[in-house]
């Protein structure tokens, strides 16, 4: 695994090549708006190196996953979310379509985006 990798969107985003709405960075993580909200508030949060999925970050790193459940955490309530959901989808089949680490911070409404 590289720490970027050239055809990856969420590469892009972290190193600034085109635009984001950031809402928070740490040293190893940003929080960004999605592109296509599915709940009143919509935040990816992903780390600044380049694995697949979760599981491929937490193996190189146990440790970047709780750096982004802390920034999930610091986003949803610093938008008046204290309560949220954290997914993260895993492979296509379960809905992955960028294949960068990110949790989906979902927050809102009750239902918060089921589907997702
Ligand atoms: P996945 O489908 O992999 O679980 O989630 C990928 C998410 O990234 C989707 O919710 C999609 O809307 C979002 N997304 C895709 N491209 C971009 C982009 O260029 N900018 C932002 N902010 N979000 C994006
Ligand atoms: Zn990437």
């Amino acid at each position: 695994m590289s720490a970027t990798s050239d055809d990856c969107i969420f590469c892009t985003i972290v190193a600034g090549e085109i635009p984001a709405e950031v809402l928070g960075r740490s040293e190893h993580a940003i929080a960004i708006k999605d592109l296509h909200p599915q709940a009143p508030f919509h935040a990816l949060v992903l780390p600044l190196d380049h694995h697949e999925n979760a599981a491929a970050s937490a193996a190189a790193d146990p440790a970047v996953i709780g750096h982004l459940v802390a920034l999930a955490d610091t986003v949803a309530r610093e938008s008046g979310n204290a309560d949220y959901r954290l997914i993260a989808n895993t492979g296509a089949t379960a809905g992955q379509s960028v294949f960068h680490t990110h949790f989906h911070v979902l927050g809102g409404s009750s239902r918060m985006s089921e589907s997702l």
